[in-house]
């Protein structure tokens, strides 16, 4: 979604060209982003990328190298201006659930709400409302000690939820849950932050989390941003190698512009003289002799088996099947076609096993095109 004026006004966050540095290292290098409020972003990237240093600014636990950052239309931090992390209207959520363990989960999730002022009645209200939420209305009275790994997480999203901010700032917050659980607690934040109508930035190196919580996706690479798209632009239309390989599995075919016509253009393979494979679509490229990538997902390829070689056209690959991990619900595949070996997927209720011949074909306006980078400085 483009940002429009309106959304930049009323920008829950804004942060322009900010830089950090520790030392020598740039940690966040001129990064600007703009969230609307009510959005759930996620900062996805690979360790280090800077996603921590950042949300931590957002928070005021760290101070800015250059550039701004408003909260809610107000400035935050810029040039010598830095509002404490007390007085932004946020709350923040950790990998490491802090809560204390010698206070009730009551108290636990009624602290902050005290720091508000709120008392009696109302705290008493706000405090079951939000156990609730998370379903732990019947663990008031525990201790911290004597909740499970999930249930401690739950509670320390209750507790920052309490005070109701106006933006939610969670930093992995899952990585010490198993999977299964991951998987419940993902669920309910999504759920929280639709029911208390927040703004939520969400910072995780996991794809698939990412993915399936967030409206917007901010991939960061290097303290930059590398690509912001919603999750399905962003899965389907990676702009650049780095985004296609870190958001999920990939084939990566070299390969030149060979003939650009009306509605298709057809690219050389490099790996396969003489073979060609045919795009379609609004991003196939127009450039005669441009070089780049063909790009292809495992699940895209339709998958017949008893291929022949009669099979073997344009965006038909013949081979055979030299590996078939069953998974389940799908099929990982290797199928050597000669030239490449082609990762591919299919579901799990399929019958195909290692040593059939098969062929894949893929569809013209499936095919990802990016061009290749120039290797200096972007
Ligand atoms: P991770 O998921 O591993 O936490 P990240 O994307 O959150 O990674 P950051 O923790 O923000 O990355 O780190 C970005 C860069 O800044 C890294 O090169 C890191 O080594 C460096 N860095 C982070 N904190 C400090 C610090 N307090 N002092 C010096 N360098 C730091």
């Amino acid at each position: 979604r483009p940002v429009s004026e309106s959304t930049v006004e009323s920008a829950a966050l804004r942060a322009e060209d900010v830089t950090i540095r520790y030392g020598d290292v740039t940690a966040v290098d001129r990064l600007s982003l703009t969230v609307g409020r009510g959005e759930f972003t996620a900062l996805l990237g690979p360790s280090g990328c800077g996603k921590t240093t950042f949300l931590r600014a957002i928070a005021g636990l760290n101070q800015l190298s250059a550039g701004s950052i408003a909260i809610a239309g107000r400035p935050m931090a810029d040039g010598r201006l830095h509002v404490p992390p007390e007085r932004r209207p946020l709350n923040m959520v950790f990998q490491s659930y802090a809560i204390w363990p010698h206070l009730s989960v009551r108290a636990n999730v009624g602290y902050g709400v005290r720091g508000q002022g709120i008392r009696g009645r109302e705290l008493k209200d706000r405090v079951d409302e939000t156990l609730a939420a998370v379903g732990l209305l019947h663990y008031a009275d525990r201790y911290g000690t004597e909740l499970s790994g999930g249930q401690q997480q739950r509670v320390a999203v209750a507790r920052a939820l309490a005070t109701r901010p106006f933006l939610m700032l969670y930093d992995e917050p899952l990585s010490n849950l198993d999977a299964g659980l991951r998987e419940q607690v993902r669920e309910q934040i999504v759920d929280l932050h639709h029911r208390f109508d927040t703004t939520t930035i969400y910072v995780t190196h996991d794809q698939a989390e990412a993915l399936s919580m967030a409206d917007r996706v901010v991939l960061m690479n290097a303290g930059r941003i590398e690509q912001e798209s919603d999750p399905r632009s962003l899965y389907h239309r990676p702009e650049s190698e780095f985004a296609a390989r870190f958001v999920g599995q990939i084939n990566a075919l070299p390969a030149t512009v060979a003939e650009v016509g009306e509605d298709f253009t057809d690219v050389a393979l490099l790996d396969q003289p003489g073979r060609t494979l045919r795009l379609r679509g609004s991003r196939r490229p127009r450039t005669p002799g441009a070089a780049g990538q063909a790009v292809v997902r495992p699940e895209y390829f339709e998958v017949t088996t008893g291929g022949d070689a009669s099979d073997d056209t344009r965006n038909v690959f013949v081979g055979e099947v030299t590996r078939a991990a069953f998974i389940g619900s799908r099929i990982q595949c290797v199928v050597a076609t000669g030239a490449v070996d082609l990762a591919v997927e299919v579901s799990g209720v399929r019958e195909i096993r290692q040593g059939d011949r098969v062929s894949v074909r893929v569809d013209p306006a499936r095919i990802i095109w990016i061009d290749e980078q120039p290797s200096e400085e972007r």
